[in-house]
């Protein structure tokens, strides 16, 4: 990868909060183009972060553009659309942001860009699936944020609970970016230990997990009834995937990506472990579910399909 060229399309706090950690992570990136439907906010926020370069001593394209500045990009980051209010599901937000999401994909078409898409606007599952239809792109090169920060969220708080490094906590929330994800318990670790011996051994209440699981399924309506958005966490697991892009580094991420049958379901986007680098998907890790998580994967996928077929591709396929 010669240039390393990222576009956002979307300005606001997520978009913004994903560039700033952006410009701060070793990502590599030497051009960042920011576009916004309300250019003046873009153009306000190119100006902005560009005069932080000098403390942070790297040298940063940094401007507000527009479409065709996607023509040579690596990557493009789309955070743009309505976001939810207090109260609101991420579902609730599918009919308005599918039209953004195809208006985006197509103009990203049109700019002959042939690199890697990632998607954050919510419904993250259904917006990635907008975005492939209507860039065109290959399936491997669109995917979304998917449970990564589910993912996260459930990290820290286990970190949190037993007093370890989260970096030290290995293991996933899977599924819908939203109220049907689950955790397939079995698969998470302390260092190389499965979770549930360690707390067998030392006598913690298996009820802990559940009670860990709502926290992080939770907590986005949590922090937006106590701040009206959440941004910092998204944000900086967004620079990280970009980072991960650039690099090449084929990191395990679960992410939202094109399911052909891996973990049962077929035609639709949803969260699981995903090896990614600068062609985009290279693999998804499957996993041997339990008939009780298989369930829940399943269940899942049916509320994704079900909201794909009534509101997603209706509003695709109107001209
Ligand atoms: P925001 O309102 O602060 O920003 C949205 C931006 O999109 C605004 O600057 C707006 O002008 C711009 N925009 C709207 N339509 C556009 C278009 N057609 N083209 C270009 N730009 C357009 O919202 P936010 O808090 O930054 O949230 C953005 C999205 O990210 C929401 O859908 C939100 O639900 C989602 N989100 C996802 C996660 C995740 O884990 N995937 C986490 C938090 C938020």
């Amino acid at each position: 990868m010669s240039k390393r060229k990222v576009v956002l399309v979307g300005c606001g706090f997520v978009g913004m909060s994903m560039a700033y950690s952006l410009m701060q992570q070793d990502s590599g990136v030497d051009e960042l183009v920011l576009i916004d439907v309300n250019h003046d906010k873009a153009e306000g926020e190119a100006m902005d972060l560009s005069h932080g370069l000098p403390y942070i001593n790297k040298k940063i394209d940094i401007y507000a553009g527009d479409y065709a500045d996607c023509s040579d990009a690596s990557v493009i980051v789309v955070t743009a659309g309505a976001a939810q209010k207090p109260g609101q599901t991420r579902l609730e937000l599918t009919a308005i942001n599918t039209r953004i999401a195809k208006s985006i994909g197509e103009s990203i078409k049109k700019s002959g860009f042939n690199g890697v898409i990632i998607c954050a606007s919510n419904p993250v599952d259904l917006m990635t699936f907008v975005l492939q239809q209507a860039s065109g792109l290959p399936k491997k090169q669109v995917f979304g944020s998917g449970t990564m920060l589910d993912t996260a969220r459930l990290r820290y708080l286990i970190g949190d609970f037993l007093k370890f490094n989260p970096s030290n906590i290995h293991g996933y929330i899977l599924g819908e970016h939203g109220d049907s994800s689950f955790v397939p318990w079995t698969y998470v670790y302390v260092g190389t230990k499965p979770l549930i011996k360690y707390l067998e051994e030392n006598n913690l209440d298996l009820e802990n997990l559940l009670d860990i699981y709502e926290q992080a399924r939770d907590a986005a309506y949590i922090i937006i009834e106590k701040k009206q958005a959440t941004y910092y966490g998204i944000g900086i697991s967004l620079a990280r995937l970009v980072s991960v892009v650039l690099n090449d580094d084929d990191a395990i991420i679960p992410l939202s990506v094109y399911q052909n049958g891996e973990f049962g379901k077929k035609g639709l986007y949803i969260g699981v472990p995903t090896v990614v680098n600068r062609e985009g998907v290279k693999e998804i890790i499957t996993l041997e579910l339990n008939e009780f998580d298989q369930k829940k994967f399943d269940n899942s996928c049916d509320s994704l399909t079900k909201i794909l077929d009534e509101i997603v591709i209706p509003i695709l396929n109107e001209s």
